[in-house]
């Protein structure tokens, strides 16, 4: 059986940032990723001034050229709120976190393409195609399932196992099943509109909507490239793609924009509940763990708490400490922030 001293489930920002720090220290990791790469995950795709400090800090920079989408750049005085009374006015979508203010300027991403070139800064063998099944603990050993899309079965054995996998974390989902009861879901919807004309939506500028009679979360809009990129949400059971097509008449009828053909259609769950940083030899980190700051935001958190997860596994491996102690003492703050963040949300249009 292939054996790993730890195995990581999910190739997106927490995942890779987790990995890189184990390879710092010497520790053999895989990475299991159930898509092939580069995949698209839903995503407004901007890096915030803080995940800017943290890349800087544990990759060592910024990403190459080859990954940022016009414009370029989006400050964060361009992010506006709207409604019919006031107009435009100020959206935070950032809180300084201990005291420490990041930069304004944010940078304008295609995710399938950042989340690649963060699983190549990390130095980390990893599959693709690989989805994790199911797992089982015997003495200090964890055994893992994983299931490739040709429907073959592998066993893999690890020390510790991982759980990057996002805001519908398997791993989690197995490890905590009140999860699943307790957590508020939303499902999220996004697509890639041409247009020919943007109307008063201009470049640069990331506007953001409360109509509870199109979405029952933030509706919101901002150019990638030559796309209008339009993001609504709902609770179970709304139709999504009947929301988004209200969402862009209402731009055609407030704004004069004029839409082409839509390309493209993400979609994903969002579930919102009490973190959880896992159980003995089982880590979870980044959405899985419940990692969210404000409205969303939640690339930094991946990256840090995947990071902080990564080198407390390494010190248990190494001083023989428990591992869920030493990243549990280390995410204090990161804790801290998500509750304030909570706290600070303007999130849903109607009350949850
Ligand atoms: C609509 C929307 C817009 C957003 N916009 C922004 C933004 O602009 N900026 C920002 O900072 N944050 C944004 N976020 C939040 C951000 O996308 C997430 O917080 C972030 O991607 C979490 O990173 P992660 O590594 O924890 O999980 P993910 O990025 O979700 O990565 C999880 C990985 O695990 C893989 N996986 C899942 N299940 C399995 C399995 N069973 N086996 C193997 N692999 C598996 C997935 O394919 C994926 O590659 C947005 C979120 C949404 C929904």
């Amino acid at each position: 059986m292939e054996s790993h001293q730890v195995v990581i489930v999910g190739a997106g920002p927490a995942g890779s940032s987790c990995a890189k720090a184990l390879k710092e220290e010497g520790i053999d990791v895989l990475i299991i990723e159930k898509e092939i790469l580069p995949r698209y995950k839903t995503c407004s795709g901007v890096l915030f001034g803080q995940t800017q400090v943290l890349l800087n800090n544990y990759f060592g920079g910024l990403p190459p050229k080859s990954v940022y989408c016009r414009p370029e750049i989006i400050n964060n005085s361009n992010i506006m709120e709207w409604n019919r009374e006031k107009g435009f006015f100020e959206f935070v979508w950032e809180l300084p976190k201990d005291g420490i203010q990041f930069p304004t300027v944010y940078y304008n991403i295609w995710r399938n393409l950042f989340d690649l070139w963060l699983l190549e800064e990390s130095g980390a063998e990893y599959r693709q195609g690989w989805s994790l099944k199911g797992f089982s603990l015997k003495d200090d050993n964890v055994a893992v399932e994983v299931t490739s899309k040709d429907d073959k079965t592998t066993r893999l054995s690890c020390s510790y196992l991982i759980g990057a996998d996002g805001g519908n974390s398997k791993l989690r989902r197995l490890l905590d099943p009140a999860w699943i009861k307790e957590s508020l879901v939303s499902s999220v919807y996004q697509t890639y509109n041409r247009f020919s004309d943007s109307g008063d939506l201009e470049e640069g500028k990331w506007a953001v909507f409360f109509e509870p009679d199109i979405s029952e979360t933030l509706c919101c809009v901002h150019h990638k490239d030559d796309f209008l990129t339009l993001c609504v949400g709902g609770f179970s059971g709304r139709d999504l793609k009947a929301v988004n097509e209200m969402f862009k008449k209402f731009l055609e009828d407030e704004f004069s924009v004029v839409f082409e053909q839509q390309e493209r259609v993400e979609g994903c769950v969002m579930r919102m509940g009490p973190p959880n940083l896992g159980r003995g030899r089982i880590i979870l980190t980044g959405e899985a763990a419940g990692f969210m700051y404000l409205n969303g935001e939640g690339i930094s958190v991946a990256i840090d708490s995947g990071y902080r997860a990564g080198k407390a596994v390494a010190k248990a491996i190494r001083e023989g400490f428990d591992a869920i102690d030493i990243y549990g003492s280390q995410s204090i703050d990161l804790l801290r922030h998500v509750s304030l963040c909570t706290e600070n949300a303007h999130f849903f249009s109607v009350q949850p």
